[in-house]
């Protein structure tokens, strides 16, 4: 054993024991690419070959590659599942020539040829077997000619759109090696990237009139410079070509160079309008050369940006460390993953609103320089640490830039005109983005990984919440605190690795606080934090003499720092900070000695910088009655929770059915945003027809705050609903309905998160009411109510690529006890929401008290029209006769969409519906149905049950997917061909149509949103 192999095998043996003392290392590596791009075939011919520096304590004898631009190779791909479950499909559908890969590949080590393979799941991992191990210290250059062909810009980041190319994540790069091994990871589109310091010298060759923007300063490029200047120095109109020009027929060869970056991107677009500006870096003065890139069609847009490109480095810089870097640039492009995206010194944005907007997002991404570029931390595994904090610095940006106004989250800006200027707007849409989910207790622990959380939650906890929770520390530490952490911090990891716990440990050290609650509480978990104000009012305090106390009361985790500002009349006292230890959702009160003998009122975080997730409790008075009182505010139809009062949302509402005629009324809700824990709406509507009340009302209460294995959410609630169902001249039925229910909501597997799995127990009491005068003048009034309990569970996977729904229900009624099953199975043919939907349906009776139900509509059947045992739809006109709405009609039980009259059935029924959805530009569908029930039949010899199949198919149009569709059935079996003929009907009497408003119901909508 010579002592190389001695220092290996010891190394060996050691290293796991090193990584966990001081044993910090970083790889490095030195890239060379040579890359030509064919803006014709969209396809990059490259030559490349880095030198891998092994600092790590291991002897290493495999590099691990990553090859991404095969990740849009097929559907096998972890992008492609991953954008399957999001429900973008065009990956899933994409033609070969929109896909990408990288091909040609030939690695060698040192020179020669080395063993190289796939890895066994993901196309787009490679691993190289080296040839000769590589000890610690000892560096290989590794080289391999490649091909990219670059995929179309719609599915993530890697793409191009005509001839606009975005060249990101697009050369054969190792896996990082750290303490923790190695990490390979598949290419994803949500869920980042985590690579190994070092150089770049890339040489771009392309035809001579693109404009390209990239990582690093041009090198021995004197005609590119005179040529990027030139461009810069044109007016716009002169520039406005909105098609792309044709590409000169000479080429030419840029060189681009940079050290200390973990990443090379670059873009190259021929219509590309170009400014520069430069800024100057406080502190050092040094200064940093600053570009836009953009498109003419943005040109009003991005007429100020390279400004905000100024703002963002001189404002990152002063709040977290020098830009290292002598330029950066902002590019104009569509990409499809998310407002923009940032490589080193080099930042790409989508198309954006207004100018606000975009000022926000070149901020963000400017400022992953700092939170990606410079501090390299592992952005799949702990999102947090680039997103999270990046989006603190973003939300400081905003506050400072924008105080009192507007709102940039995507699509939202037209609610800034709706709601008025707001102080602080941009933590407020934090705010809500984190409540949206956090309020449904649909939200998961910001410390998952990027992959484990859902789409939703990665926007609202990685981003919104994290930069609420460090703006929760910055109000508690003062701003200039948070920046000496920030320095720190930057100062300490600058073009290394920090883990999470180097965070905290800065940030811990810098502060002198415990900020467990901050790093394991709000980081690591779910839980809400929620804080009240329960009394105010003299206690003894030390034995001693009497002092005003604060009563304050949380929940979430243990400890939280939160401010009390106490008032006297209308002037404030002054803020101070204290601490609320939290015990679970036991909640118990703690008081809280305040330094004003004479305060009169305490308002808890007054400032709103807290993460408290209901602040209408936070007020407490000394003196007189409902000290705890939030004010109550009316407000017309909808808007925002305030923080000070309780609202209650009012509108008219006129409505219509064909028995209750015309009918005005009132609604009256306190749900609107966020969702609230107890959410109510009442109804009442007068019909001016039937002379009647009716209307509908509901109640139900969420524990959603709960913390539990089993379940996600329970709801407790009772609904209402009045409404005349049959009226003919001055006779009337009508009925109320009233039903209590409970749900269970199972906790959801982050894992398995497409099946949602509820559980309902419900009663149904039906009240008929009928008064009606005789031809001899006599008024008749009777009535007649049953009563029904349900139990349901309903597990449904969403996913649009092949959505599920399995519902078997058990209904008990004083005579009988019933149980169906449904099922329901739907697959995606394209991109453009086509489906093939298939449903079956079983129904038999368990139980009955006798032969004969009396009731029809407790009966099974192939066919319904409006009449609907537990009066769970709405429609139009129940029992109807008018030819119009007697035509509507409900998916249940045998869901035939021909009205006819057999197929019901005392026993049980079975039924298989199919639609497809006609892949043409119109919401066309064709569709089938089989059914069968059992027949009867009484003759000499007895009784002789025989089960009848019955059939139909047709055509139709699906406007709004189960809401408003109309069919057309064109083929039906014979018995119901029979049964039209003897009813005198024709065929134009089987078209039928669904109106399910009731789906509508906007008190339901922000609670029925995808999380
Ligand atoms: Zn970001």
């Amino acid at each position: 054993m010579n002592w190389i192999r001695m220092v290996n095998f010891l190394s060996g043996l050691l290293g796991p024991l090193l990584v966990c003392g001081q044993g910090y290392f970083q790889q490095q590596v030195d890239y060379w690419i040579d890359v030509r791009l064919d803006d014709e075939a969209h396809m990059l011919h490259a030559q490349e070959s880095f030198t891998y520096r092994n600092n790590s304590p291991s002897t290493l004898d495999t590099l691990w590659i990553h090859l991404w631009p095969n990740a849009y190779r097929d559907r096998t791909t972890a992008l492609c599942r991953q954008l399957d479950g999001m429900g973008e499909l065009d990956l899933h559908f994409a033609t070969e020539e929109e896909r990408g890969w990288i091909d040609s590949l030939d690695f060698h080590a040192d020179e020669a040829k080395a063993v190289w393979g796939y890895h066994a799941i993901h196309p787009d991992i490679g691993w190289i077997k080296l040839n000769n191990p590589l000890a610690p210290g000892a560096q290989v250059t590794i080289s391999t000619p490649f091909r990219v062909k670059i995929p179309d810009g719609k599915f993530s980041r890697l793409g191009h759109s005509k001839q606009a190319y975005y060249i990101t994540q697009w050369y054969p790069k190792p896996a990082v090696f750290d303490a923790q091994g190695w990490h390979a990871m598949p290419y994803l589109t949500q869920g980042e990237f985590y690579s190994e310091f070092g150089s770049f010298e890339v040489t771009i060759t392309l035809p001579e009139n693109y404009v390209v923007g990239a990582t690093g300063m041009l090198t021995d490029s004197e005609t590119e410079e005179r040529f990027m200047a030139e461009r810069a120095s044109l007016p716009t109109d002169q520039q406005a070509r909105q098609s792309f020009p044709p590409s000169a027929s000479t080429t030419k060869t840029i060189r681009y160079k940079q050290d200390r970056v973990h990443d090379f991107a670059w873009f190259a677009d021929k219509r590309f309008i170009v400014r520069n500006s430069e800024v100057v870096l406080p502190g050092s003065g040094r200064r940093v050369k600053t570009w836009a890139l953009f498109t003419p069609k943005n040109a009003g847009l991005w007429a100020d940006a390279v400004s905000y490109v100024n703002e963002s480095v001189r404002f990152y810089s002063e709040w977290v460390g020098e830009y290292p870097y002598d330029a950066c640039t902002a590019i104009d492009g569509t990409i499809s993953a998310g407002g923009g995206m940032e490589y080193p010194m080099i930042t790409i944005i989508g198309d954006m609103g207004s100018k606000e907007t975009l000022d926000n997002v070149i901020a963000h991404e400017v400022g992953h320089n700092w939170f990606y570029g410079i501090l390299g931390s592992n952005e799949r595994d702990h999102a947090w640490m680039d997103e999270g904090m990046n989006s603190f610095l973003e939300l400081m940006y905003m506050r400072k830039r924008y105080p009192g106004s507007g709102l940039t989250v995507g699509g939202l800006e037209f609610l800034s005109g709706l709601i008025g200027d707001m102080p602080d707007a941009h933590r407020l849409q934090n705010e809500w983005m984190y409540r949206f989910n956090a309020r449904r207790n649909l939200d998961q622990p910001i410390g998952l990984t990027s992959a484990d959380l859902t789409s939703t939650n990665y926007g609202c906890m990685v981003y919104a919440k994290s930069a609420l929770v460090f703006d929760h520390l910055s109000a508690y530490l003062g701003d200039e605190a948070m920046k000496r952490c920030l320095h720190s911090y930057f100062e300490a990891w600058k073009f290394k690795h920090p883990q999470p716990g180097d965070v905290r440990e800065v940030f811990e050290r810098e502060s002198d606080k415990d900020l467990n609650w901050l790093f394991k509480g709000f980081l690591c978990t779910d839980e809400k934090y929620s804080v009240k104000a329960v009394s105010l009012d003299r206690r003894l305090w030390g034995g001693m003499e009497e002092r005003m106390h604060l009563g304050h009361r949380a929940k979430g985790p243990s400890k939280v720092p939160f401010a009390i500002t106490g008032y006297l009349g209308a002037d404030s006292l002054g803020t101070i900070w204290d601490w609320n230890h939290g015990f679970g959702h036991k909640g118990r009160t703690e008081y809280t000695r305040l330094p004003w003998p004479d305060v009169d009122r305490i308002r808890i975080d007054a400032g709103n910088r807290t993460l408290d997730i209901d602040r209408r409790n936070n007020s407490v008075r000394s003196h007189g009655l409902l000290r705890r009182w939030a004010p109550v505010r009316f407000k017309w139809l909808m808007g925002l929770e305030q923080n000070d009062a309780r609202t209650i949302y009012y509108t008219p509402l006129p409505a219509w059915n064909g028995n209750d005629g015309w009918q005005l009324g009132m609604a009256a809700y306190n749900t609107t945003f966020p969702s609230q824990r107890t959410e109510w709406v009442v109804a009442p509507l007068y019909g001016f027809a039937s002379a009647r009340w009716g209307g509908a009302a509901r109640i139900e209460h969420h524990f959603d705050r709960m913390r539990s294995r089993v379940f996600q959410n329970i709801t407790v609630g009772v609904s209402g609903r009045s409404a005349t169902e049959f009226r003919d001249h001055d006779d009337l039925v009508w009925y109320d309905k009233v039903s209590p229910y409970l749900h269970f909501d199972l906790k959801r597997d982050p894992l398995n998160r497409p099946w949602e799995h509820r559980i309902s127990v419900r009663g149904v009491y039906i009240h008929n009411g009928l008064d009606f005068v005789t031809s001899r003048g006599e008024r008749i009034t009777a009535s007649d109510e049953r009563f029904y309990t349900e139990l349901q569970y309903r597990a449904e996977n969403k996913r649009k690529l092949h959505r599920s729904l399995i519902l078997p229900t058990v209904t008990r009624h004083q005579d009988f006890l019933r149980a169906s099953l449904e099922l329901r199975q739907a697959f995606a043919l394209n991109d453009h929401n086509d489906e093939i939907r298939f449903r079956a349906f079983v129904g038999s009776f368990l139980w009955k008290r006798n032969d004969y139900l009396g009731n029809g509509l407790h009966a099974w059947g192939l066919s319904w029209g409006t009449e609907d045992m537990l009066y769970d739809h709405a429609y139009l006109e129940r029992n109807a006769r008018d030819h119009f709405t007697r035509r509507q009609y409900n998916t249940q039980q045998g869901a035939f969409k021909t009205p006819f009259l057999q197929g019901g059935s005392d026993t049980w029924i079975g039924a298989v519906n199919m639609e497809i959805d006609v892949p043409v530009p119109l919401p066309l569908a064709l569709f089938g149905s089989v059914g069968m029930a059992p027949i009867t039949t009484v003759t000499q010899d007895g009784r002789h049950t025989s089960s009848v199949t019955y059939y139909e198919a047709g055509i139709g149009v699906t406007a709004i997917r189960d809401v408003l569709e109309i069919w057309f059935p064109l083929v039906v079996s014979d018995r119901i061909s029979d049964e039209e003929k003897f009813l005198d009907r024709s065929v134009t009497d089987r078209i039928r149509f669904i109106f399910a408003f009731d789906k509508l119901d906007p008190t339901k909508a922000i609670r029925n949103l995808k999380p």
